[in-house]
């Protein structure tokens, strides 16, 4: 571990092969693993992350947007990466990117068919997604005939594969909507089958649908949070290690006498002697004002020290007086000793939103690779 001498983003590439080879034993061996890497690898780093998976032998990766695929080719990465949510004005430079498209509507189809005869492509791969109930993106089954009419007696783009996206794998009290989706999607599969030449592979669970729904794993699966160290299931997240951990250090500390306050709106005002500490770490960084006011702890010297008043744009202010610290010493803001998804819950959200949300303004160091 390094030691914070300012605010770091610590990504610890041990704890990723180490999520990374628990997913895998939850799978069946001959099943692809497609890891998912947008957003800058859930908030970490995708570049390193990317190339630290594909050095020990993950089969594809997943990004939102074009722009995201094409820093992972500048980087390295030779593996098929799926683009989910592709736009049309990117279609040119995904095909330069060699980059697979999800697409999920006939006109983004036919557009993409177009642009794809335009460049001379012959058999370019592409996934179709199919809405099984999320209602967010996605073909219905309804649309396979004209889906049929649009891909047969063409060579230009080639049908690889099928998905679909489930909307509650996490929750066991939407377990019979889940199983609603799955079969919806066994469904549409039996259809293609029956009609598409390419006989396309099949892709349906994020990483909750991997621990929860190992049955229908089919020939891949796609998993983001996991990897990351988060598996929305406490004895998941007993096998799991946190990959970033947010440090920073303590710039100065306050005596705050009975009476006075602490920072904008003087949101906090003391009825003894406080000792606060000032952090370099505030909302502009990723850590919002709905984590101020007391709600939330940081942890200071292996103790927890509540977040006082309100969160500036630069700086958080911690309530100290009854840890033993000094200037310059190490806080762990989450991660390592404090997970996101305890951080995240005292402010009523998820440890992806957490995570995703810290700026680029941090520094990205990475450690054990
Ligand atoms: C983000 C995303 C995933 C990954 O989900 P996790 O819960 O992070 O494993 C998988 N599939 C699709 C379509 C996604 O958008």
């Amino acid at each position: 571990m390094a030691k914070a001498e300012e605010t770091i983003l610590e990504i610890d590439l041990k704890a990723l092969i180490n999520n990374y080879q628990y997913l895998r034993s939850r799978i069946k061996p001959e099943t692809k693993f497609m890891a998912v890497v947008k957003a800058y690898g859930y908030g970490s780093d995708a570049q390193e992350i990317a190339l630290c998976l594909q050095h020990i032998g993950v089969d594809y990766f997943a990004v939102a947007y074009v722009s995201e695929g094409i820093s992972l080719r500048n980087a390295g990465i030779t593996k098929p990466i799926l683009v989910l949510h592709p736009q049309k004005v990117h279609f040119k430079v995904l095909i330069e990117h060699t980059l697979e498209p999800s697409i999920y509507s006939n006109s983004i189809l036919s557009d993409f068919i177009l642009t794809a005869q335009e460049m001379d492509a012959k058999d370019y791969p592409i996934h179709l997604k199919f809405n099984t109930g999320l209602n967010r993106l996605g073909f219905s089954a309804e649309e396979l005939p004209e889906i049929t009419k649009l891909i047969h007696n063409q060579d230009i783009v080639k049908v690889i594969a099928i998905l679909s996206h489930l909307a509650a794998t996490e929750d066991v009290n939407e377990t019979e909507f889940t199983k609603l989706q799955l079969k919806r999607f066994d469904f549409i599969c039996q259809q293609v089958d029956a009609t598409f030449k390419s006989k396309p592979f099949k892709h349906v669970l994020n990483t909750s649908g991997i621990l929860n729904y190992p049955q229908a794993q089919f020939q891949m699966v796609r998993s983001g949070i996991g990897l990351y160290g988060y598996g929305n299931h406490p004895d998941v997240d007993m096998e799991l290690s946190p990959v970033a951990t947010l440090k920073t250090i303590i710039a100065q500390k306050h005596s705050i006498p009975s009476g006075e306050s602490v920072g904008y709106n003087r949101k906090y005002k003391s009825n003894s002697e406080t000792i606060t500490a000032t952090l370099p770490v505030g909302h502009a960084d990723g850590i919002g004002r709905q984590y101020g006011q007391g709600k939330t702890c940081v942890l200071v010297n292996g103790q927890l020290a509540p977040i006082i008043g309100n969160v500036c744009m630069d700086m958080i202010m911690i309530d100290v007086s009854e840890i033993e610290c000094s200037e310059g010493d190490e806080v762990i803001i989450f991660g390592k000793g404090l997970p996101a998804n305890d951080f995240s819950q005292t402010a009523q959200t998820i440890s992806y939103e957490l995570i995703t949300g810290l700026s680029q303004r941090i520094k990205r160091v990475v450690i054990n690779n």
